[in-house]
């Protein structure tokens, strides 16, 4: 079937997914979950041959899943996410009556990520979070992970017939970059949700900006994610410290958007010890399979491309890596200096995998400056004690104005789904850093605010009309009531 007719069957199924009472789509998502469920060992084994993750790794993406599918059927039931606004109409001063909510946007497309083959991916957070808002979803699936997102769409596709949604609420689409692009100009296409590398974001976003009507992109495409060492935390936990940002180094091949690239202090006795911990723990890891043949030749590459930069220096031998196209690649550390950093741009770059920089800086204004060239980004940690904590206020108050999520103590691996997350950030680390793609908020990307004036109550949603059938949370008057 043609993009054409896919898109047009998604603007049709939205007039109707559009009214669907909120119960009833939350009963929907609880459906879907239940289909995962059902076929949680098929889809663990094929996406256990497709992306080389382990069981573990696959089932408890399975669960975070499922959980999300969940979190999105709670909170449209509970309604209050609509934001409503009723400004009631008065005669001193003369004020029209006006009520706003947000409504869904329209067909949305989703491309899925290579690095979550379930939980970013077909049935992932941008296709719940949309469904949740109202909206119909495209799926373009991931080339790396194509049964697996077939799988997963079967079992959206029974759910959409046992709950008695309407037929396209959901499509599942395949294809090179042609059919990515068709799917972004298509004038039924009213947003988009992405994860993946800059290039192709940044290729995502100039299609919807060529169309007629612009429409916005959602692109997830990654970060360095500093780590702040403060001294005092060097000096009393490298050990502890170096256990920690060793797994979360390592962790899923380092194929994490939030894995720590960058990790930052000062240049002395503390510094060194904590890099030859860091080291000696990393070294125990063993080699791991990528995702796939791309992105593993795009680590090994990125990897050299850092090593043959001037004054970075890799720390320990570079692992071995065997020449076979799959084959599993072992960690590596490299070190510079807070100058070497401040002269080269390129040292700013991401490389996806088990890989990480550290930058010895001379003192804390070099620090500073470091922080500041480095762009956008998802997450900025923050490992420090109460007294590095006083003495440092300005380095933490440039981390807020960096990250999405700043840390304080912890790895930056491991993203919640809550509804206080946020997983965005300036660019390049997204497209808007004004939304989160992981957590409840992120249905906001898929809604726009419409106001009613003067209308008769009858002729409101429910959301706004006087009486409150639905008992939401609205702001009323400027006064929040239910
Ligand atoms: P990708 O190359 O960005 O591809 C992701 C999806 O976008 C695929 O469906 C791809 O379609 C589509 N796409 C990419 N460029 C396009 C274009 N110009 N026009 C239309 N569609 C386009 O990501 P990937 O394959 O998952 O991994 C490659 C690199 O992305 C990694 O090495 C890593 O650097 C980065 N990455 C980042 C994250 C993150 O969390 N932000 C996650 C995974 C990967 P087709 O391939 O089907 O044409």
């Amino acid at each position: 079937m043609s993009i054409d007719n896919i898109m047009q069957q998604a603007a049709l199924a939205f007039d109707r997914y559009k009214q669907v009472e909120p119960v009833q789509r939350a009963a929907f998502l609880e459906t879907i979950a239940g289909e995962i469920n059902v076929r949680r060992e098929q889809l663990v084994a094929t996406a256990g041959r497709e992306t080389n993750l382990p069981d573990a790794r696959l089932n408890g993406e399975i669960n975070r899943t499922t959980f999300q599918l969940q979190l999105f059927a709670q909170l449209i039931r509970e309604g209050s996410w609509v934001e409503a606004v009723i400004d009631r109409q008065r005669e001193t001063p003369a004020r029209a009556d006006i009520r706003r909510m947000l409504l869904p946007v329209g067909p949305v497309v989703v491309f899925g990520a290579s690095n979550f083959p379930f939980a970013f991916s077909t049935a992932g957070g941008d296709t719940v979070s949309a469904l949740a808002a109202g909206a119909t979803v495209v799926v373009k699936a991931h080339p790396a992970h194509g049964a697996t997102s077939l799988l997963m769409f079967e079992a959206i596709s029974t759910a959409i017939i046992k709950s008695d949604m309407p037929e396209h609420t959901v499509q599942h689409v395949t294809g090179g970059n042609e059919a990515g692009r068709e799917l972004v100009m298509h004038p039924s296409t009213t947003a988009v949700g992405f994860t993946g590398s800059l290039a192709g974001g940044k290729a995502l976003s100039a299609y919807a900006s060529q169309r007629e009507t612009p429409i916005p992109v959602f692109a997830e495409m990654g970060s360095v994610n500093p780590v702040v060492f403060y001294p005092e935390a060097l000096e009393t936990r490298a050990t502890q410290l170096a256990e920690t940002f060793a797994a979360s180094v390592t962790l899923g091949a380092g194929q994490f958007c939030t894995n720590p690239g960058l990790l930052l202090g000062l240049e002395g006795e503390a510094f060194n010890r904590f890099q030859t911990l860091l080291h000696a723990a990393i070294e125990k890891t063993a080699p791991q399979k990528m995702l796939h043949t791309g992105i593993r030749h795009a680590f090994l590459q990125g990897r050299d491309g850092m090593l043959a930069q001037q004054e970075v220096t890799l720390i320990g031998a570079l692992p071995e890596t065997a020449t076979a196209e799959d084959a599993p690649v072992a960690p590596s550390l490299a070190a510079t200096t807070g100058s070497a950093f401040l002269a080269n741009p390129h040292l700013r770059e991401e490389v996806f995998g088990p890989y990480a920089l550290l930058v010895a800086c001379r003192d804390k204004t070099e620090l500073l400056q470091v922080l500041k060239t480095v762009k956008g980004q998802l997450t900025s940690s923050i490992m420090a004690t109460d007294t590095d904590l006083s003495n440092w206020p300005d380095v933490i108050a440039l981390q807020t104005t960096l990250a999405g999520r700043v840390i304080l103590n912890a790895a930056p691996t491991g993203v919640e789904v809550c509804a206080a997350m946020v997983h965005g950030g300036p660019f390049p680390a997204t497209t808007d850093a004004r939304y989160t793609s992981v957590g409840t908020a992120a249905i906001r990307r898929w809604v726009r605010p419409v106001c009613f004036q003067g209308f008769p109550d009858q002729l409101l949603p429910d959301e706004l009309k006087n009486n409150n059938p639905r008992g939401i949370w609205r702001l009323t008057d400027n006064e929040f009531t239910r």
